[in-house]
Parts: structure tokens; C-alpha cells; sequence
């Protein structure tokens, strides 16, 4: 445990030193069986130690010392329907969380996985820590391994930390590559 603790700890240095997650925002869990691993609330993934992360079982009881992320039962209910994945990387990374503050949707592009549908999927927005946000993201969630959050940021999931933060990364550069797309298509031609 006290080795995937450090994982968790790892990625969520990168995740924060890469740009995906600023200020206190971002979360980040792995799954051990029927206990969670998941990072603090009110806390920066820039600088954790390993007693902040948080060990709780899979109805959300802590099992350790801390609080929780508010997000802890919206990685919980995604764990609770896919038993293939182990590891959620939430993030609200700038490019990707502008697409799910606008009209447009992300376009899933070539470079991570088989593309099993055109855009990535998308619920509408709940209120951040609620229920009804845990119970639509897991739903909406279904076999896919990318889920924008309408107004909020993306969720990540993975059978490995690791996957699921290069996924978060690759969502993220997807987004950069259409912002562009659609910057060059509206500029003006001055040929
Ligand atoms: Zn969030």
C-alpha cells in the first residue's frame, strides 16, 4: 500500500506540474481491492506527503486520518459500475474544461486507445461534491474512458494511475489541437 501511496503522490505531481490541475483543484484515486486511496480535499496536488492521502472503504467511510476530496462518491460510483477500472485522474485542465464551458464538443482524436465513437462523451452540469453529480458521472461514464463534465473539468478512468494521467494529458493536448483548429478555420485568410 505504502508503495501505491506514493504513486498517488507521483501523479498528482505530475498532473499539477504538467498544467492539468491549478490551485486546490484536481483528484486523483486508485482502488485496492474495497478500499480507495484518494487525494485530500482543500489541499494543492503539488506538495502531498503521504499522510495526506486518504483511505476509505467503498461506501466513503474514512478509514484514515484527512478528508477526503469532495469528489470522493463520484470515484466511488464509477469504481462500484466498472470493475475494470482501478485508477480516476479528475481534472478541470484549461483547453479541455474551455470545450465543456462552450457549445463545442471534444473530438476524440487518434493517439490513445480505439476510437469507439466520434466525440467524447459529455453529462450536463451538476453540482460540484453532490450526489447527483457522483450518480450522472458514473452513469454517464459507461464503457468509456474519458467523460467531459459540462461546465466543470474531465474525468479520467484507467486499470493504472499512470494510463489514466496520460489519457488526462492526451485529452488535454486533443482540446489544444481543436481550439487551434477552430482559431486557424475563423482567422482571416491574408494570402
Ligand atoms: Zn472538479
Amino acid at each position: 500500500m505504502k508503495k501505491n501511496i506514493a504513486e498517488i503522490i507521483d501523479v498528482s505531481n505530475e498532473v499539477y506540474d504538467k498544467g492539468l490541475v491549478s490551485g486546490k483543484s484536481g483528484n486523483i484515486s486508485a482502488r485496492f481491492g474495497d478500499v480507495v486511496a484518494i487525494t485530500p480535499t482543500l489541499k494543492s496536488l503539488s506538495n502531498l506527503c503521504e499522510e495526506d492521502i486518504v483511505l476509505v472503504d467503498m461506501e466513503g467511510n474514512v478509514l484514515t486520518k484527512g478528508k477526503p476530496s469532495s469528489e470522493v462518491f463520484m470515484h466511488l460510483e464509477i469504481y462500484k459500475k466498472r470493475s475494470d477500472v482501478q485508477a480516476i485522474v479528475h481534472t478541470h485542465s484549461p483547453y479541455a474544461t474551455g470545450f465543456a464551458f462552450s457549445n463545442k464538443k471534444l473530438k476524440r482524436l487518434e493517439g490513445f486507445g480505439a476510437i469507439k465513437q466520434e466525440y467524447l462523451s459529455y453529462i450536463e452540469y451538476k453540482k460540484p461534491g453532490s450526489d447527483e453529480l457522483a450518480k450522472s458521472a458514473s452513469e454517464g461514464i459507461g464503457d468509456e474512458d474519458v467523460l467531459i463534465l459540462k461546465n466543470h473539468g474531465v474525468i479520467c478512468v484507467s486499470d493504472s494511475l499512470k494510463e489514466a494521467m496520460l489519457l488526462a494529458v492526451f485529452v488535454e493536448e486533443t482540446a489544444k489541437t481543436q481550439f487551434v483548429t477552430y482559431m486557424l478555420n475563423s482567422a482571416e485568410d491574408n494570402d
